[in-house]
């Protein structure tokens, strides 16, 4: 069979890398990479993991039952289970790859104390954002180890039987073509740019959500999408950089207008460790008050922190400096964002879909979060799901019996901008921080008219993007309760009676 390899990872971000780096361990060499570009990944700051050596006593059943408070135990609890288990498993794995973490002067390593965890637990880089030493590394190593990497390839579909998936279709610059694999990893990231303004980088277009409906995967939990509670809102070339909520690790305080610290009043033992639904909904709170910023956000005052302290977050700091605030000096104004994604694709514990032979990892997997996640446990998530991914694919020796298809795609762009950007202002307003029952149904309404229209058609990649923000809207409609990042303005706060995965 003619361009067939046996597993094609969809994506190059830290899921990716740590299923493709897993599965070289375990021996498989034919393992081809096929990608835009590097996603939320090289962004990333903070990295948890349990070490042995940590001074707090913290252990992995600790960080169990934070993940499954701050995911208001929606999670999948044995999902979140193997994953904590085998939080040194993750560590190691990126430490034998050649990834390096901060250390203190001592020369034990540096861990930070973020939103959602009892301990400090985060682990970083000080230099640079951990995110790019990830990328830098890993991606050099497994390219002397000789695994394919294709970049500038968008997956476009996936070749699937309703039962089963054997390949995928992959666009580039020379054209459209099938690639035929006995395993599919979909480790192409969150949603982030079905909505307006939002932290991510531009090459997760959410339109995977989709794909993965389209060929027959079932989806979980994708109604809860997290909002970053200090999101960079001015200057505007500082706009969708996050404050670090470890800031508030380090002493950081949120003010309204008025000067108030006013996460005191629900957090009277201070702002460190506030899950960041809690942060959203207080910052929310003084907007709807009166005492929000003009942007509609708050003050993050960093005056008090040291100079040092701040540049051990140089990304930040130099965004900041480069666009003439300096946080020693004024007060910075932040607020909640579109940042990443909970649900995604169902998976059991081999990560592997309800359909034979296609696997999902990191943001592009749902379930481990529940209704919201520890921050930097995007990170740890990735890792995780591809090592154990890794493993599910190397068990399962999965095999495509030599299926083929035709390509199915079409580009229209006239439809493309007759409908996308409506679908992202529907996306905005009907699935914002705060929902509503009426605002949903009206904008369910409009989508199954939009996907109703034909020349829809003549456009794949605008149709899956309206089935997706669709898909997202049914399941924020289908959950009548607020739980975790899916606040309902209609419906009180979850009680164990409305507690159910939402599947479809
Ligand atoms: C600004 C910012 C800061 C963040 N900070 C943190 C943090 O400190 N800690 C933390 O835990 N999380 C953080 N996150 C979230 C974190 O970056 C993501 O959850 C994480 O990168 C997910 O890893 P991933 O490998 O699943 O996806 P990604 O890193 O997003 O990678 C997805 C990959 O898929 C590719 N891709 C997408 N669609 C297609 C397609 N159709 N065809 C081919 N390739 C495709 C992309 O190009 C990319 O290579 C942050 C996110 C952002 C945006």
């Amino acid at each position: 069979m003619k361009n067939k390899t046996e597993v094609v990872i969809v994506g190059i971000g830290l899921a990716a890398l740590a299923t493709a780096a897993r599965l070289y361990e375990l021996g498989k060499r034919d393992i081809a990479i096929y990608t835009e570009s590097y996603g939320g990944t090289p962004y990333i700051a903070a990295i948890n993991f349990v070490l042995p050596e940590n001074p707090y006593g913290d252990t992995p059943e600790q960080y169990f039952k934070d993940m499954m408070n701050a995911g208001y135990q929606l999670n999948d609890a044995a999902l979140v289970k193997e994953m904590t288990d085998n939080t040194l498993n993750g560590y190691e794995l990126l430490k034998r790859w050649g990834v390096k973490f901060a250390k203190n002067e001592d020369g034990s390593t540096k861990l930070r104390h973020v939103s959602g965890h009892t301990f400090p637990r985060s682990l970083c880089c000080t230099t640079e954002l951990i995110g790019v030493e990830i990328v830098e590394t890993m991606v050099k190593a497994l390219k002397e180890k000789g695994i394919k990497i294709v970049m500038d390839a968008q997956c476009v579909n996936l070749l699937s039987d309703g039962k089963k998936v054997y390949g995928v279709t992959i666009k580039t610059e020379d054209g459209l073509s099938n690639v035929y694999a006995d395993n599919v990893v979909a480790a192409w990231g969150g949603v982030g740019n079905l909505f307006g303004k939002s932290t991510y980088p531009q090459d997760i277009k959410g339109n995977t959500l989709a794909i993965a409906h389209n060929a027959g995967a079932k989806l979980v939990d994708i109604e809860f999408l997290e909002y970053e509670p200090m999101v960079v809102l001015s200057p505007e070339g500082a706009v969708g950089e996050p404050c670090p909520t470890a800031m508030l690790g380090e002493g950081a305080h949120l003010l309204n207008t008025d000067g108030e610290r006013f996460m005191l009043k629900v957090r009277p033992e201070g702002e460190a460790g506030s899950p960041k639904t809690l942060i959203n909904k207080e910052i929310w709170k003084q907007v709807d008050a009166g005492k929000g910023t003009e942007h509609r956000g708050a003050w993050v005052d960093l005056r008090h922190i040291s100079r040092d302290v701040l540049k051990a977050y140089p990304w930040f700091f130099d965004r900041l400096m480069d666009n003439g605030v300096d946080p020693n000096l004024e007060l910075v104004e932040v607020g909640p964002m579109a940042h990443s994604f909970s649900g995604g694709i169902w998976v059991d514990g081999n990560y592997e879909s309800s359909l034979e032979g296609f696997f999902a990892v990191g943001e592009a997997c749902g379930g481990v979060h529940g209704a919201c996640r520890c921050a930097g446990n995007a990170a740890s998530q990735a890792t995780l799901s591809g090592l154990l991914c890794a493993e599910g694919v190397n068990k399962l020796s999965r095999n495509n019996n030599g299926i083929e298809a035709s390509i199915d795609y079409k580009v229209d762009e006239e439809v493309f901008n007759k409908y996308v950007p409506k679908v992202r202002e529907l996306a905005v307003d009907a699935l914002g921080i705060y929902r509503k029952g009426e605002l949903l149904k009206a904008a369910l309404t409009e989508l199954q008219n939009i996907e109703a229209q034909d020349d829809l058609k003549n456009d794949t990649e605008a149709s899956q993007i309206v089935e997706s923000v669709r898909l997202m809207v049914q399941a924020a409609l289908t959950r009548e309760e607020s739980r975790g990042t899916h606040m309902r303005i209609d419906f009180p706060e979850s009680s164990d009676e409305f507690k159910r995965k939402i599947i479809l």
